[in-house]
C-alpha cells in the first residue's frame, strides 16, 4: 500500500484518535507522574464466543466484545454497537470517549462500550433476539446497575435492551430495571431519552451562538445523518428559528438554499426509509460538509471531516452529533480557519445525560414527568458547557483540548481522593 494510503489509514484509526486527543489535553496537565498511564489504558476487555442457533439449524459463533474504560467516577456507561465492522480497537476507543463524556457532564458514570460483530441487516428478528440473549448471558456477571450499564449505539435499540433486561432478570431471579439504559417506556425507560441526544446538540448550539454573536434565529444549518439524533436535532434548531439548507443521509443528499420543509421531510424520510427524492428539495452532488452554511451536523459516523476536506468545511459551527466525525489532523485545520468545533464528548453528551437520569428513576422506582426531564438536561448540559468554554479562554485552547481537560481533571481528581487500592 502507498504511504498517503497508510497515513490515511492511520488517521482514521479511532483508537489512535482518541489516544491522540487524551495525550493532547493530558500534556497541558500538571498530571502526578503514572496517573497518565493509569487513566489512559482501559481496565478491563472481555471477549466472548457466542454460539447461537440460526433459524435454519446451523451453529454460528459471533465474537462479542465488552470495554470497561474506566470505572473510577462510578459504573462503567456505554452502549452496545451490533456492526460487522466492530474490532477490539474499536470499542477500547469508544469506551475511552465514554468516561471522558461522563466526566464532561459530570455524571457519576465510568465508560464503558459492548460490540458484538455481525450484520443485523442479514439476521432474523429471532437470531437477533438469541445472539442478544446468549451476550447478555455470557456477560451477566460483567453487567449490573452497580457495575456496568449498556444502552443502544449502532443497530441497536430500545427492543434490544429489553432483550437484556429479560436476559439479566432471569439469572437474577428479580426483575432489574437499571441493568441498562435506553429501554422501552413501558420496560423502564425514561420519557425524553429518545430526543435527549438531539436536544443536547441543540442546547449546545445555542450556548455556541451566543457565545459568537451569531443569532441561532436565520442561522442555516447542514444535518449529515437523519436518524435518530440528526433528524431530532434539525427538529429542534428549526423550532428555534434555523433554517435548515441541506440533509444527506445513507440514501443520498438535498439542499434548499430557501430553507426545507421539516416537517414534510420527516413524513417523506419516514415513508420512503431516506431523504432521497424529496420534492420540496433539490439533489445536493457535493458533499454535505463541504456545503455553504452557518451550522453543521455531523449526525452519522466516524472520520467525515479529515484533512482531505476540512479546509473545504464552509460553516461557522461544527456541532458533533456523531461520535468521532473530526479526525486530529481535521481539528488543526478547522482551528486554524476559525471553526468553532463543539467536540462530540460535549455535543453529543445529552443521550448519556438522560440515560443516567433513567438509571437514577429505575433505582428511584419514581418516573419524571418530560418536562422535568428536558429542564434537568438543559442545567446539566449548559453548565458543562461553561465549564468546557472557561477553560478552553483560560488556556487559549480548542474546544475539544478544553474538554478532555475538563474530563481528564475530574478522573484524576477522584482517583487523588479514593487513593490506589493495595
Ligand atoms: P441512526 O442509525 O438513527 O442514524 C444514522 C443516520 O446516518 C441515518 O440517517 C443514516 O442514513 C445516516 N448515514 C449512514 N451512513 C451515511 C453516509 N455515508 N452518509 C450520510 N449519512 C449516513 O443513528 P443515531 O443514533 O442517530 O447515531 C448517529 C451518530 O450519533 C453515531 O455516531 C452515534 O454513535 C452518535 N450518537 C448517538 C447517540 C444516541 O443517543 N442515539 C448518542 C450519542 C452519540
Amino acid at each position: 500500500m502507498p504511504a498517503e494510503g497508510t497515513n490515511i489509514q492511520k488517521e482514521l484509526n479511532p483508537l489512535a484518535n482518541a489516544e491522540r486527543q487524551f495525550e493532547e489535553a493530558a500534556a497541558r496537565l500538571n498530571l502526578p507522574a503514572g496517573l497518565k498511564e493509569v487513566i489512559k489504558k482501559p481496565r478491563r476487555t472481555t471477549i466472548v464466543s457466542l454460539p447461537v442457533m440460526m433459524d435454519d439449524g446451523t451453529i454460528r459463533i459471533f465474537t462479542g466484545y465488552r470495554v470497561q474504560h474506566s470505572i473510577v467516577r462510578g459504573p462503567a456507561k456505554g452502549g452496545i454497537r451490533y456492526h460487522p465492522d466492530v474490532t477490539r480497537e474499536e470499542v477500547e476507543a469508544l469506551a475511552a470517549w465514554m468516561t471522558w463524556k461522563c466526566a464532561v457532564v459530570n455524571i457519576p458514570f465510568g465508560g464503558g462500550k459492548g460490540g458484538v460483530v455481525c450484520d443485523p441487516a442479514k439476521l432474523s428478528k429471532a437470531e437477533l433476539e438469541r445472539l442478544t440473549r446468549r451476550y447478555a448471558a455470557d456477560l451477566s456477571d460483567v453487567f449490573g446497575p452497580e457495575s456496568d450499564v449498556p444502552a443502544p449505539d449502532v443497530n441497536t435499540n430500545e427492543q434490544v435492551m429489553a432483550w437484556i433486561v429479560d436476559t439479566y432478570s432471569m439469572h437474577e431471579r428479580r426483575t432489574e430495571y437499571a441493568v441498562v439504559t435506553g429501554k422501552p417506556l413501558e420496560v423502564g425507560g425514561s420519557a425524553g431519552r429518545r430526543e435527549a441526544t438531539g436536544r443536547g446538540v441543540l442546547f449546545c448550539a445555542r450556548e455556541a451562538c451566543a457565545h459568537l454573536k451569531l443569532p441561532l434565529k436565520g442561522a442555516r444549518i447542514a444535518v449529515q445523518g437523519f436518524g435518530n439524533v440528526g433528524s431530532v436535532s434539525a427538529d429542534l434548531m428549526t423550532r428555534d428559528g434555523g433554517l435548515l439548507v441541506a440533509v444527506a443521509d445513507v440514501t443520498g443528499a438535498i439542499h434548499n438554499p430557501a430553507g426545507i420543509d421539516l416537517q414534510g421531510l420527516l413524513r417523506y424520510a419516514a415513508d420512503h426509509r431516506g431523504v432521497k427524492g424529496f420534492p420540496g428539495a433539490k439533489t445536493l452532488t457535493t458533499p454535505i460538509v463541504e456545503y455553504d452554511c452557518d451550522i453543521l451536523v455531523p449526525a452519522a459516523l466516524e472520520n467525515v471531516i479529515t484533512r482531505e476536506n476540512a479546509d473545504r468545511v464552509k460553516a461557522r459551527i461544527v456541532a458533533e452529533g456523531a461520535n468521532g466525525p473530526t479526525t486530529p489532523d481535521a481539528d488543526q485545520i478547522l482551528e486554524k480557519k476559525g471553526v468553532f468545533v463543539i467536540p462530540d464528548i460535549l455535543c453529543n453528551s445529552g443521550g448519556v445525560t438522560v440515560s443516567y437520569f433513567e438509571w437514577v428513576q429505575n433505582r428511584m422506582g419514581f418516573y419524571w414527568p418530560e418536562n422535568e426531564v428536558n429542564q434537568r438536561l438543559e442545567h446539566t448540559m449548559v453548565e458543562a458547557f461553561k465549564d468546557v468554554l472557561i477553560k478552553s479562554m483560560e488556556h487559549r485552547v480548542n474546544m475539544r483540548v478544553a474538554a478532555f481537560m475538563v474530563a481528564i481533571e475530574r478522573v484524576v481528581k477522584v482517583i487523588m481522593l479514593r487513593g490506589l487500592y493495595a
